[in-house]
């Protein structure tokens, strides 16, 4: 068996609301994300780090903003996406870890969740999917609550 890993970043711009949506979980909070799609940093992150470990692009290639199909689409659906064009091309998903990096809210309490959905998107089981966050500190676009980013790296396999 052969491997590859794969590397993914997101960050989506913070403005008014009343939730956030990451790794497909909806949590209640005083903003929302400014976004075309659901603006789920921690599945975009994850679906650059699946398409960059098997060399099959990026996200903003294969689920462009500019296409109106994807206006307030469930990232969930691109991670279900891209895990199938994955298993199409012959590669199979070892195990996914990421961070969350945002000053606020805390996430400890949903991190079973988004593994659950996460890891039912793409098809494999939840332990091969952790999920962790840092706050920045109080410094910086993540600090001051304007952002909140993700990044994950993806282990793949194939014969
Ligand atoms: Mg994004």
């Amino acid at each position: 068996m052969k491997f590859r890993v794969g590397l993914g970043f997101d960050l989506h711009r913070l403005g008014p609301g009343s939730h956030l949506i990451l790794g497909g979980v909806e949590i209640p909070h005083g903003k929302s994300f400014i976004a075309h799609s659901d603006g789920d940093v921690l599945c975009h992150a994850v679906v650059d780090a699946l398409l960059g470990a098997a060399g099959l692009g990026n996200i903003g290639e294969r689920f462009p903003d500019t296409d109106p199909r994807y206006k307030g689409m469930s990232s969930l659906k691109f991670l279900a996406d891209a895990a199938s064009l994955l298993s199409q091309n012959g590669f199979r998903v070892e195990s996914i870890d990421s961070n969350i990096l945002a000053e606020r809210p805390k996430l400890l309490s949903h991190f079973a969740a988004m593994r659950e959905k996460i890891s039912s998107a793409i098809g494999i089981s939840i332990e091969k999917v952790s999920v962790k966050a840092k706050t920045m500190e109080g410094i910086g676009m993540i600090g001051t609550e304007e952002a909140i980013a993700a990044q994950a790296v993806a282990l793949i396999s194939f014969e």
